[in-house]
């Protein structure tokens, strides 16, 4: 039996669950409208590349997880919220954190997502040549998102138990704005979020 049935015919937990699964793909599917901040890639081609290279690397459900949904600050906030001028939602990265907590997600989920604009400072920080090697719209978010940690912070971050992980996600942020490569869709990833609140039901 299919983790939707499954779901279905249990708990008020697991209804909940179901419904915020079809809350959370309405708002992917309809980001195949939304450009990626600069980037040639719609908001979901970049969801599904980062998730693809998530499960290629062989990474947990939870890291793959928050691989897909680390961007959805940018669509499921309020119509006024704050802009970083063009190129997306000031702390989306927060937004989506709370957003997905709010929707049952684990803690874990809710770190990584929240994590992946610490990463990119704390690579800012520790790595010269890494801002080198970000595109036009990274770098100019990057001034909205406080530029690079400092050591005290950096250190910090390198104790979060999820340091690596983040640290992973950061870079299957960068990579996936491939221009019409093929990739698994969203339906590949629903039984994922289903077992996700299983588990935790
Ligand atoms: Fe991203």
């Amino acid at each position: 039996m299919s983790r939707e049935m499954n779901l279905t015919g249990e708990s008020e937990n697991g209804l909940r669950a179901l419904k915020s699964v079809d809350e959370i793909y309405i708002f992917l599917q309809a980001s195949e409208q939304k450009d990626y901040i600069g980037e040639p890639v719609s908001q979901l081609e970049h969801a599904l590349q980062c998730a693809d290279l998530a499960v290629q690397a062989k990474a947990t459900p939870p890291l793959v997880l928050a691989a897909l949904l680390h961007d959805i600050g940018h669509l499921c906030h309020l119509p006024d919220a704050p802009m970083m001028e063009d190129v997306g939602v000031l702390y989306h990265e927060d937004i989506g954190a709370e957003f997905l907590r709010e929707k049952g997600f684990s803690a874990e989920v809710v770190s990584l997502v929240r994590g992946h604009i610490e990463a990119k400072r704390y690579l800012v920080y520790k790595n010269p040549h890494y801002l080198a090697k970000m595109s036009e719209a990274s770098l100019k978010t990057l001034e909205f998102q406080g530029g690079a940690m400092g050591e005290e912070e950096a250190q910090k971050f390198e104790r979060d138990p999820l340091f690596k992980s983040k640290l992973c996600l950061r870079q299957w942020d960068e990579m996936g704005k491939i221009k019409n490569k093929i990739v698994p869709g969203l339906n590949e990833y629903r039984e994922m979020m289903l077992e996700h609140f299983y588990q935790r039901s």
